[in-house]
């Protein structure tokens, strides 16, 4: 009997359509047998791969098994919109705000050495660049209120220094093509990925120095006299130390039972664009000013081809599962979306349309250090999956091997995530909340 067994494992609906976009790849072959590592990651979304290449770092002679239930850039790492964010990110905020000043210049300084960290990556494995994109991005707005939270955000921004621009109607309908916006705010520091692309490219970097089977989840994990047995379906791993890196289903082996809100986001991308379609520049990102709106990219050939996504809809789904008429109602809204915004290609096809998952917590806590004796837990982003579950990956890691550092004291001094009410009117009471905020922010 384990003592520790995966009570599910991860089911997401649609295709990853950033992996599509790229074509096929030889996925790398289901472990079978027993092998014997120094460390074994389980997951390589963002967290994961990361720590994996901070375990490098540190120990360059470590022995690594990466284990992952799917194909890698198939979960929800290759199902977001690729926005890799340097500032606060509160989605439970109103404006996205953290805090307080002090603590939201801490937050900087620890996302942009994630992202730096992430830039080292795509230089060492000569990543394409059009993978990681330093572009930035434009808060966009549509209504007075949203308008609002625009300037009370960049108000925030001037007092602790961080450069920002405020774009107007017919700076927005230039960047964009769209004449919904009236007004936007562009900050510098954010890095716009293919995020299938960049997952690709970490794995091709990593795997020759890491034994990475993909197809394999893991099914428990089993005390040793020193270490762990990693189980999966038709082998072991024997693991000096493990690294559980699995997003939301850290619950599914029973950690932080009942203290992760497990958040479903859609997105759809439409099929490849008609020369000349008027939709802006040729590569732009549009986040909602209200954390609950509609997030709009537009992206190029460099990226897999001249597309637009357009995510909208959260649910929380404590089952982890999204069902048919979930994924039809969110297509309906996505649809409604894009077209208010490109009245000229109403009705165009959309090619992709998917669900994926993050990990939110009541008091913004994240999962970075010791589950367990030789045990460590990587991830629960906040809203922030790229840059934040990049840095639980580096601190894990770090943890692991007793490295100290400006992340893991941050993840230490953090409190455990706030217990949540009990289900299912917990559930139901969230969700209306957030089908209120969304019409609320129906605009944006
Ligand atoms: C539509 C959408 C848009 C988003 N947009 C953004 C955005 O623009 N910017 C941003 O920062 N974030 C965004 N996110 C969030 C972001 O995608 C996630 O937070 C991020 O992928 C989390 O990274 P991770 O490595 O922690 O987990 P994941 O990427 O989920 O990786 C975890 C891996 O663990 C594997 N796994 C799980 N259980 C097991 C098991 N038992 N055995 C083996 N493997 C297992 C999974 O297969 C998966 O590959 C978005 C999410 C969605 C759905």
């Amino acid at each position: 009997m384990p003592d520790y067994r995966a009570r599910r494992l991860p089911n997401l609906a649609g295709p990853a359509a950033w992996e599509s976009i790229l074509g096929p790849r030889t996925p790398l072959p289901p472990l079978d047998g027993t092998l014997r590592a120094d460390f074994a990651i389980v997951g390589g979304g963002f967290a994961g791969l990361s720590a994996a290449r901070r375990l490098l770092q540190l120990e360059p002679r470590a022995k690594i098994v990466l284990l992952d239930a799917g194909q890698i850039a198939q979960g929800s790492a290759g199902r977001n919109s690729g926005f890799m964010i340097d500032l606060p990110h509160e989605l439970t905020s109103e404006d996205y705000a953290g805090a307080d000043a002090g603590s939201d210049r801490a937050l900087i300084a620890l996302n942009r050495h994630a992202i730096g960290f992430a830039a080292e990556a795509v230089a060492e494995y000569a990543i394409p660049a059009g993978y990681f994109r330093r572009d930035g991005k434009v808060n966009g707005a549509a209504s007075a209120h949203a308008d609002a939270q625009n300037t009370t955000y960049a108000h925030h921004l001037a007092s602790i220094g961080e450069a920002h621009e405020i774009l107007d109607a017919s700076a927005m309908r230039e960047l964009t093509g769209s004449d919904w916006y009236r007004s936007g705010l562009y900050t510098p520091g954010t890095v716009m990925i293919q995020p299938a692309g960049y997952i690709r490219g970490l794995l091709g970097g990593l795997a020759p120095h890491v034994t990475v089977h993909e197809n394999t989840p893991v099914t428990g994990l089993v005390r040793l006299a020193q270490g762990w047995q990693v189980q999966t379906l038709k082998g072991r791993v024997e693991a000096g130390t493990v690294i559980l890196a699995n997003n939301g289903h850290l619950e599914s082996f029973g950690f932080a039972e009942r203290r992760l809100m497990h958040i479903f986001l859609f997105a759809c991308m439409t099929a490849e664009l008609p020369p000349g379609t008027r939709a802006g520049h040729e590569c732009w990102g549009v986040t909602p000013s209200d954390p609950m709106g509609t997030t709009m990219r537009r992206i190029s050939a460099a990226q897999g081809g001249n597309r637009i996504i357009t995510r909208t809809m959260a649910k929380l789904l404590p089952g982890m599962v999204t069902t048919p008429g979930q994924m039809r109602h969110a297509m309906a809204m996505m649809r409604e979306k894009f077209d208010q915004r490109f009245p000229a290609l109403k009705g165009f096809a959309m090619e992709y349309s998917w669900a994926g998952h993050l990990c939110l917590t009541q008091n913004n806590s994240s999962i970075a250090g010791r589950l367990d004796q030789d045990l460590f837990g990587a991830g629960v982003c906040n809203g922030l999956g790229t840059t934040r579950s990049t840095l639980t990956g580096i601190a894990a890691a770090e943890a692991a091997l007793g490295h100290d550092s400006d992340a893991t004291r941050f993840f230490a001094a953090q409190h455990l995530p706030n217990r949540l009410p009990p289900a299912p009117l917990a559930q139901i009471g969230a969700n209306m909340f957030i089908r209120w905020k969304e019409w609320r922010a129906r605009r944006e």
